[in-house]
């Protein structure tokens, strides 16, 4: 692990304290080729799995069914942060990585936004379907917001992968074609997943997508929704119930008959809508982790079945 020609910044070496210097206890470094790239959320692990194929060891910095939105790091992962070779992440969505990254990792590593090329979805609030007058929400987010969710959309999924294949080619110039011929594969995968959905929800019925938390707003401009998020960008522990009473009200007057939850953030506020409306519930699953109650093993079999739903649920054919 001690290829690395960089230095290690003094002030990263007191604020680590006695973590410090975690990697010369060399017991898990069997040889000098095992590289070790940490990701902040599953969309990147995604990537960089893929990309890196058994040329690296990859790591996740967001556990198994943890809301990514509210991680925390362990002093020994904040260790493993400053040693590791690589951190890609993605800024201003996970404020412990984005403090551990800069405490501990300025020199090594790597934010994907530009790549991602974000933009305010604004998509979390509708007040046309309403009375018509227009209330303030200040408890509910700001729709100039930037949207953190660039993986939802499979052209952004690519432009990402593009550049995490560079930046591992720069840390592993040996394996550099490896990387690149991986790359294309799964950005052509990509592209195919990006052509599926535009011609499976090419025409729907119902444009109105009415989701727990506002993470669809990149699809729902690619493929012609508009989001009604019952939460806002980040999901808020509990929204109020003048939120709720204001989305039931937009659903029953789109009619909407289908509304759709999420695997870690559970149910129960797509159910209650459900229950005052008596619309169906199906999953729409933001990816923002994997667990066994995922419909698929990876992005793009999740990405597939989160398809299916939509076509279903808006009444596309
Ligand atoms: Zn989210």
């Amino acid at each position: 692990m001690n290829f690395r020609p960089r230095l290690i910044p003094v002030t990263a070496v007191a604020l680590i304290g006695l973590t410090a210097c975690g990697g010369s206890d060399d017991t898990t470094a069997t040889d000098d080729s095992s590289r070790t790239v940490m990701t902040s959320i599953y969309p990147l692990d995604f990537i960089t799995t893929s990309v890196a194929a058994d040329h690296l060891d990859v790591v996740s910095l967001t556990p198994s069914g943890v809301d990514p939105h509210d991680v925390e790091l362990s002093p020994q992962t904040i260790g493993d942060v400053q040693s590791s070779d690589l951190v890609i992440y993605s800024a201003d969505l996970q404020t412990a990585i984005d403090e551990a990254v800069e405490q501990q990792a300025s020199d090594h590593s790597v934010d994907v936004n530009g790549a991602a090329d974000l933009i305010s979805t604004g998509a979390e609030h509708d007040h046309d379907h309403g009375d018509g007058h227009e209330e303030e929400h200040e408890d509910e987010g700001d729709s100039d917001e930037v949207d953190p969710h660039w993986w939802l959309d499979p052209a952004r999924m690519a432009d990402v992968t593009q550049m995490v294949s560079d930046e591992l080619s720069e840390i592993d110039p040996d394996n550099a074609a490896d990387y690149e011929s991986n790359a294309a594969a799964l950005i052509a995968e990509l592209d195919t997943l990006d052509g599926d959905f535009e011609a499976g929800l090419a025409n729907c019925e119902q444009e109105d997508l009415v989701t727990t938390h506002a993470a669809f707003g990149y699809l729902a401009e690619n493929y012609g929704f508009h989001q009604i998020g019952v939460t806002g960008i980040s999901p808020e522990a509990e929204p109020s119930p003048a939120r709720l009473a204001e989305v039931t009200t937009i659903v029953e007057d789109a009619g909407v008959d289908t509304i759709y939850s999420e695997v870690i953030l559970g149910s129960d506020i797509a159910d209650t809508i459900a229950n005052e409306t008596g619309a169906t519930v199906l999953t729409l699953d933001p990816l923002e982790g994997l667990t066994d109650a995922s419909a698929g093993s990876d992005y793009l079999e999740v990405m597939r079945s989160n398809l299916d739903a939509l076509a279903e649920g808006q009444h596309c054919s």
